[in-house]
C-alpha cells in the first residue's frame, strides 16, 4: 500500500519526537512491504519564522493532498508576543478546521510497570484504560466573537462557546461506535447545570443514544469528572466531551497514567486525518534529546489503524512499545529518581528493534 504522509514536525520537541515516529513508520513500511511517501512541511513557529504564516499555503496543500498527517507540536515562549491570529497554535487550529477533523480520539492507558510514574497510588491507577472522544472543531476555541476591547486597565475580553446540534450529533455517533467496540459504556461529560451549550449537548447525546440501545450512557458534570478521574481512573472507559473540557481532561489523564509524553491521538472525521501526540512543544526540554517519543509513536499506530486500515501493523507498533516498557526502558519523564534513562533517539531505536522482533511472529509479514 502507498503510505502518502505529510509530516509537520513543528516546534520545540516536535521535530525530535516526529523523527522517531518516522523511524517506526519506515520500519513498518519495510517489514510489511508498503511504500512510504513522506513529505515534510513547516507549521507553527517554524513556519512563522520561515514565511510569517503559522500555516503556509504549501503546507495546507500538501496535507490535503496526502492520506494522513503526522504532527509533532507547535508553540513556544518566543511566539507569545505575536498577535493571536499569528500564534503557532492558530496555525494548528486552522489546520484542524481545514482538514475537517471534528473527532479527536485520545486513549490513555496505564502500561504495566508504569504505575509508579503516576502521582497517584499504584493500586488506584493500575488497569486504567480509557479513551476520551473530544469534539475538536466547535465550542469556545472556535466560537465568534472572540476579542479584547478597551484600554489597559479597563479591557474586556470575550470568547464565545457555541455548539450546533449537528456538531454534537456527529461526535456522539463516533463515541457510541467506539463504546460498542469496547465495553459498551459511554460517559458524556458536560456542565449542564450552568451552560446552555451543555444542556443542548446532553439533549442531543440522549437522542443519539436511541440508536445504540446496547450502550449504557451516563452523564457527568465536568468538575465531578475531573475529581473522579483522579479518584478512580480505572472505572472510566469511553468519555465523550466537548472541545475545551476534552483538552483539559486528556492532559489530566496523561498525568494519571504516568506522563503526557506517552499519549498519542487521532483526529478524524474529515478529508484527511491528523495524528499527533497530545503533548505540546515542551520548550523546557526542546532540543535536548530527552523527550519521550512514545506519544508520537502511539500516534503512528493510530494512523496505521484509522487512516490506512492496517490493524496488524498498528498492533505490532503497540506491542513493540509495550515490550520495550516491560524491559524497563525509560525516558527521563518516566524514570524514577536514580534510574538511568534513554534519550529520545535511543527510545525510538529500542522500539524499532522490538518491532522487528514482534513482526517476526506476525503471520502477515511477508517472509
Ligand atoms: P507541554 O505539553 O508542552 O509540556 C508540559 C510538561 O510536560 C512540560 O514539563 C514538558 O517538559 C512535559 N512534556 C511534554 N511532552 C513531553 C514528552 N514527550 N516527553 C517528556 N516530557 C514531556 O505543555 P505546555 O508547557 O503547557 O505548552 C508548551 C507549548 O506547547 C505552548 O506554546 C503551548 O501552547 C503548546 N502546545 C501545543 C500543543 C500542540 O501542538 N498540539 C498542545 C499543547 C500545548
Amino acid at each position: 500500500m502507498l503510505l502518502n504522509i505529510t509530516a509537520l514536525p513543528g516546534d520545540g520537541i516536535g521535530p525530535e519526537v516526529t523523527d522517531e515516529g518516522i523511524k517506526v513508520l519506515d520500519t513498518v513500511a519495510e517489514l510489511f512491504g508498503h511504500q512510504l511517501q513522506l513529505n515534510k512541511k513547516n507549521i507553527g513557529g517554524a513556519a512563522l519564522l520561515a514565511s510569517n504564516d503559522p500555516l503556509p499555503a504549501d503546507t495546507l496543500q500538501a496535507c490535503l493532498a496526502s492520506s494522513a498527517v503526522l504532527l509533532g507540536a507547535v508553540g513556544g515562549p518566543a511566539f507569545d508576543k505575536y498577535p493571536s491570529h499569528l500564534r503557532p497554535e492558530a496555525g494548528l487550529l486552522r489546520l484542524r478546521r481545514e482538514l475537517g477533523v471534528f473527532a479527536n480520539l485520545r486513549p490513555a492507558t496505564c502500561f504495566p510497570g508504569l504505575e509508579e510514574c503516576s502521582p497517584l497510588r499504584a493500586e488506584v491507577v493500575r488497569g486504567t484504560d480509557l479513551v476520551i472522544v473530544r469534539e475538536l472543531l466547535g465550542g469556545i476555541y472556535f466560537g465568534e466573537p472572540r476579542e479584547t476591547k478597551g484600554a489597559t486597565g479597563s479591557r474586556i475580553a470575550t470568547d464565545t462557546m457555541r455548539y450546533a446540534e449537528f456538531e454534537i450529533e456527529r461526535i456522539a455517533h463516533i463515541a457510541f461506535r467506539m463504546a460498542q467496540a469496547r465495553k459498551r459504556k459511554l460517559m458524556s461529560v458536560d456542565k449542564a447545570n450552568v451552560l446552555d451549550c451543555s444542556r443542548l449537548w446532553r439533549s442531543v447525546v440522549n437522542s443519539v443514544a436511541r440508536h445504540y440501545p446496547d450502550v449504557a450512557l451516563t452523564h457527568m458534570y465536568v468538575d465531578s469528572a475531573a475529581m473522579a478521574l483522579v479518584a478512580r481512573p480505572s472505572e472510566f472507559d469511553v468519555v465523550l466531551t466537548e472541545n475545551m473540557f476534552g483538552d483539559i481532561l486528556s492532559d489530566q489523564a496523561g498525568a494519571v497514567v504516568g506522563s503526557l509524553g506517552i499519549l498519542g491521538s487521532a483526529s478524524i472525521g474529515g478529508k484527511v486525518g491528523l495524528y499527533e501526540p497530545i503533548h505540546g512543544s515542551a520548550p523546557d526540554i526542546g532540543g535536548k534529546n530527552v523527550a519521550n517519543p512514545i506519544g508520537a509513536i502511539a500516534s503512528v499506530a493510530m494512523m496505521l489503524r484509522h487512516a490506512f486500515n492496517l490493524e496488524a501493523e498498528a498492533q505490532c507498533v503497540e506491542a513493540a512499545v509495550k515490550k520495550v516498557l516491560e524491559t524497563g526502558a525509560r525516558s527521563r519523564d518516566i524514570a524514577r529518581s536514580g534510574e538511568s534513562s534513554l534519550s529520545t533517539e535511543q527510545m525510538g531505536t529500542r522500539i524499532k528493534g522490538a518491532l522487528l522482533k514482534v513482526a517476526e511472529n506476525t503471520p502477515m509479514v511477508p517472509g
